[in-house]
């Protein structure tokens, strides 16, 4: 918990000799406590004292980065319980679970399924960043070894996967010691080791640590969790993450929420780790069920949500709600404002021009693709904002639109036909007499209309 001026006080040397320019110790403690200098500008405080003082400004959730090289993900380093009074920092990534009971053409199946879910939405790559690899021996019985030998053989195979960061879930300590050899003799440590607990926690810390990876805590409940992250906290392991119970969605659910309201409503820095919730367990084989966790743990605290399979029929509303939710609301999304060639569009294709709000833009650009028609889309610089509300506070007006079009579109492009958005066909007139040379023509109001009225200009033209 952050210290407070008083406490900070206390740990001064009260000489008040004013080397830090402040007049009194007191007076400087304080601004410590705001943040506003930083405890080094007094020469006299003990190592003791500025370590502790260190341990109260950290953030109270940790961020975990989870990965290796190109393929890193920060976890966690949450400030705020709720998005709109900042913003959240760390998205939720997705894993689909790989298990050893799996047969290898099922394997095969889901990773080649997942792989098929790749895409780029408002400039942002739509995939499954992570792969779980689900060590299944503990409920096997006999049959053991030939477990062990699939686990292993799944690693491997799923390795090869340089874009995705491993989850090896194991709580069986030789197993993961020999996937964790196996990797860093390949040079890999694009992977989170996911199995301590209070039996085997001292083994599987000694196994993260000398790899420098995240290691998973699981807990048989809450307070038992609670124990073995301190335990490793005092090993001095706070590279850590917690997994939420698979039991139940009643208490997955009341797992992530109070760890995170005893992060950061309470300050307690052992609930502050990113989470681990296996949706795929709490759904059973109900895929509706799944779906709608999924959904649940984006929006309420998860940071690695482990599923069965991921489609793109799943992907597309998901990630969706991803990239609501992990923008910051204080800012609009913007595109880069510019000419766009869609459709193998060159200089003499027809214009079509938006504003830079990413949404209205994405939509926009969507349905242009779909009409197979080439044009270029023409993104001018209205303030991040959508058509009609820029339009309304003065961001997109005639004069805009024209001064973009002069700089930057007419020394690129020969075909001098222009279509504004039929939200603001009240600027076509003023247009038309700012852009001397040009036709202006209005499009339909709504996106989804475009690809008929471009299809009907393209006959017209024919
Ligand atoms: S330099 Fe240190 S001891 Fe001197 S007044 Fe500032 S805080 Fe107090």
């Amino acid at each position: 918990m952050a210290l407070k001026g008083i406490d900070i006080f206390k740990l001064s040397p009260k000489k008040n000799c004013r080397e830090c320019g402040c007049p009194t110790c007191l007076s400087f403690c304080m601004k410590v406590a705001q943040g506003a200098v930083h405890p080094d500008r007094c020469p006299y405080f003990t190592k003791e004292a500025k370590a502790k003082i260190a341990e109260s400004s950290e953030p109270a959730m940790r961020t975990i980065t989870a990965g290796d090289g190109d393929t890193t993900y920060a976890l966690g380093g949450e400030t705020v319980l709720f998005r709109h009074e900042k913003a959240f920092v760390s998205p939720t990534r997705y894993a689909v679970c790989l298990s050893s009971a799996m047969s290898p053409e099922e394997a095969d199946r889901k990773l080649e399924e997942m792989r098929r879910v790749d895409y780029v939405r408002i400039g942002e790559r739509m995939f499954v960043e992570m792969v779980e690899i689900e060590d299944s021996t503990a409920c096997a019985g006999d049959g053991h070894t030939n477990l062990q030998e699939r686990y292993a053989e799944l690693i491997q195979k799923a390795a090869k996967l340089k874009d995705r960061v491993l989850i090896l879930t194991t709580h069986n300590t030789d197993l993961a010691s020999k996937a964790v050899d196996y990797l860093l003799s390949t040079g890999n440590r694009n992977f989170i080791l996911n199995g301590a607990d209070f039996n085997n926690y001292a083994e599987m810390n000694a196994l993260a640590v000398q790899a420098h990876i995240p290691l998973g805590v699981f807990g048989g409940n809450n307070d038992e969790l609670y124990d073995t992250i301190a335990l490793l906290e005092k090993l001095g392991n706070r590279n850590l993450l917690f997994n939420a119970p698979d039991t139940d969605v009643q208490s997955a659910f009341s797992t992530t929420v109070q760890f995170r309201r005893a992060a950061i409503k309470d300050g307690n820095r052992t609930c502050g780790y990113p989470s681990i919730v296996h949706v795929n367990k709490l759904a059973g084989a109900d895929a509706h069920l799944e779906a709608a966790l999924l959904s649940l743990f984006t929006v309420k605290y998860g940071s690695i949500l482990i599923a069965d399979r991921m489609t793109y029929a799943l992907a597309n509303p998901l990630y969706g709600l991803r990239q609501n939710i992990f923008s910051d609301p204080q800012k609009p999304m913007r595109v880069e404002p510019g000419i766009y060639p869609i459709n193998g569009a060159d200089e003499n294709s027809i214009l079509l021009t938006t504003t830079d709000f990413a949404l209205t833009c994405f939509l926009v650009e969507g349905e242009l693709e779909r009409s197979g028609v080439p044009c270029n889309l023409v993104i001018t610089d209205a303030g991040g904002y959508s058509v009609l509300t820029s339009w309304a506070a003065g961001k997109l007006s005639a004069s805009s639109i024209a001064s973009f079009v002069k700089e930057n579109v007419e020394p690129k492009v020969k075909c001098r036909t222009l279509c504004i958005p039929g939200k603001v066909a009240v600027l076509k007139k003023d247009l038309e007499k700012k852009l001397p040379g040009w036709k202006i023509f209005t499009a339909p109001r709504e996106a989804i209309q475009l690809g008929k009225f471009l299809k009907d200009m393209q006959r017209e033209n024919n």
